[in-house]
C-alpha cells in the first residue's frame, strides 16, 4: 500500500509505519544521546503510544533502563485503512527494546474499563511485579464509566460566557473569528467525568489492591496551564475544570500511597502540538506563535526533551522533586517566563493572514503535525509499498 496523509478537519486519518518508527527512533537516540538518569526500574505507562505517553516511556527504558508496561487504545489496520500512529509507534518501541535489553508489554485496549485494567495486573504479576513508577497520560474525548457502562463526551467549551477568539486552520494558513457558546452544567461535569482524577484512582487503587506499587513509588499525571489568552477556552473553560479535579486528585493518591511512602505528582507540561493539542481552538495559533519565539531563544523543546528534563531535574532530582507553591511540577517553567508570553502576546495581537506566515512558526507546527502520523520524516521513501500491517506482539 502506498501511503499519503489523508487530512479533514484538521485530523489525518493516515499514517506511515516507517515514518512513525523514524519518529520513535529519532526519541530513542535523543535519550540515548544524554547522562543517564537514577529512576524508574519499573515503569507502567497509561496512553504510552503518542504524544507525552510515548516520549515517558521511551525516557523510562532509554534514560533509566526501565521495564516497560504500556497501555494505549489504538486502531488495528484493515483492509484499505492504515493503523493508527500509535500502533505504529509501539510496535516500532516493541522492536528497539527488544534488540536493546529492556523488557516490555503494551496492552491495547480501553484504560478505562476494568477488564483492561485487571489484564494489566495479571501481566504485571506474571512478568514484571511492582512497578516503581506510573505515567497517567491519557487524553481522549469520552469515557465509558466502567461501573455504571454510560459513555460520557467532553467538551472543549468556555464557562459562564461565550468566547470569541481569533483561531489558526494550519492546514490552510487562514485565520478566522471563531465564536463558542458556553458550556452548560451538564457539559462542565461530563468533562470532569472524562479528564478529571476519578480513573487515575481507580488505576491507583487496583494496583495498591493487588500489592503491585513498589515502596516508594511514584505516579504522575499530566496536566497543562497556558497563557492567559487560552484561559477562557483552557484554564477557565471545561477541561480547566477537569485539570483541577486531576491536581486535587494528585493530594488523595499522595495519602493513599502513604503505607508504601509513595506520592502523586501533576506535572504541568508545555503546550505542544499533538492529536489531542490540536484539536482546541486557538491553541494551533497560540503554539504556532509560542515556537517561534522559543525556538529563537533556543529554548523549544518537544516532548521527549520536557520528558527527559521531568525525569532528570524534577521527579528523580537528587535535592527531591521540584514543585510550586501547589505541590506542581512545572515543566512549562520555560514557555511560562514572561518574556516569552509578552512576545507571544504581542505577536497575538498583530496576527493576520498576511503576516502569520512570517511572525509565526506555521511551517513548524504543520511539519510536527505531519509528523505526529510518520509523514515528512527525513528519510523515508514516500512512494514506496509498504505493509499497513502494524507488526507488535500485543496482550
Ligand atoms: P495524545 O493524544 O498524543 O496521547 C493520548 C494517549 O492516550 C495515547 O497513547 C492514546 O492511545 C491514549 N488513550 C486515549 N484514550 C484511551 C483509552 N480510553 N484507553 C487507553 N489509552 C487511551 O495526547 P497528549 O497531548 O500527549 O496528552 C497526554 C496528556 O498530557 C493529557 O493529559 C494532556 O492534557 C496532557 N498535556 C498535553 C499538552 C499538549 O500540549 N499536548 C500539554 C500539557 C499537558
Amino acid at each position: 500500500m502506498i501511503i499519503k496523509p489523508m487530512i479533514r478537519s484538521n485530523m489525518c486519518f493516515t499514517s506511515h509505519p516507517d515514518g512513525c518508527e523514524k519518529n520513535v527512533k529519532e526519541q530513542i537516540e535523543y535519550v540515548k544521546s544524554k547522562q543517564k538518569i537514577e529512576g524508574t526500574k519499573k515503569a507502567l505507562i497509561i496512553g504510552a503510544s503518542t504524544g507525552y505517553g510515548l516520549a515517558s516511556r521511551i525516557v523510562a527504558a532509554y534514560g533509566c533502563g526501565a521495564d516497560t508496561v504500556g497501555v494505549f487504545f489504538e486502531r488495528n489496520a484493515e483492509e484499505n485503512r492504515t493503523a493508527s500512529a500509535g500502533l505504529y509507534n509501539s510496535a516500532a518501541f516493541e522492536k528497539f527494546v527488544s534488540a536493546d535489553g529492556s523488557k516490555s508489554f503494551s496492552i491495547n485496549g480501553d484504560a478505562f474499563s476494568d477488564e483492561v485494567k485487571e489484564k494489566t495486573i495479571n501481566l504485571l504479576k506474571k512478568e514484571i511485579g511492582k512497578v516503581d513508577l506510573v505515567v497517567y497520560s491519557i487524553a481522549s474525548p469520552k469515557r465509558t464509566h466502567p461501573k455504571t457502562g454510560e459513555t460520557y463526551a467532553s467538551a472543549l467549551k468556555p464557562i459562564g460566557k461565550k468566547y470569541t477568539t481569533k483561531a489558526l486552520n494550519f492546514i490552510t494558513g487562514k485565520m478566522s473569528d471563531v465564536s463558542i457558546e458556553p458550556a452548560n452544567e451538564e457539559e462542565i461535569e461530563k468533562t470532569v467525568i472524562v479528564m478529571g482524577g476519578e480513573d487515575w484512582t481507580m488505576w491507583i487503587d487496583a494496583l495498591l489492591k493487588a500489592d503491585l506499587l513498589a515502596k516508594d513509588a511514584v505516579t504522575v499525571a499530566y496536566s497543562y496551564v497556558g497563557p492567559t489568552l487560552t484561559f477562557p477556552i483552557y484554564r477557565d473553560g471545561t477541561i480547566g475544570r477537569a485539570k483541577e479535579d486531576l491536581e486535587k486528585t494528585a493530594f488523595l493518591l499522595s495519602d493513599k500511597m502513604k503505607n508504601i511512602n509513595g506520592k502523586a505528582y501533576v506535572s504541568v507540561n508545555k503546550g505542544l502540538v499533538t492529536q489531542a493539542s490540536s484539536a482546541i481552538p486557538a491553541v494551533p495559533l497560540y503554539i504556532s506563535l509560542l515556537f517561534k519565539v522559543m525556538k529563537e531563544k533556543n529554548l523549544h523543546e518537544d516532548c521527549i526533551h520536557q520528558i527527559y528534563r521531568l525525569y532528570k531535574d524534577f521527579l528523580y532530582n537528587k535535592d527531591g522533586v521540584k514543585t510550586d507553591s501547589e505541590g506542581r511540577i512545572r515543566i512549562d517553567d520555560w514557555e511560562m517566563k514572561p518574556e516569552i508570553q509578552k512576545e507571544v502576546a504581542d505577536l497575538w495581537a498583530k496576527a493576520t493572514d498576511e503576516n502569520i506566515g512570517t511572525i509565526s512558526d506555521l511551517d513548524g507546527y504543520r511539519k510536527d503535525f505531519y509528523r505526529l502520523f510518520g509523514f515528512e520524516m527525513d528519510g523515508i521513501d514516500y512512494t514506496k509499498d509498504v505493509d499497513p500491517q502494524a507488526k507488535i506482539k500485543l496482550i
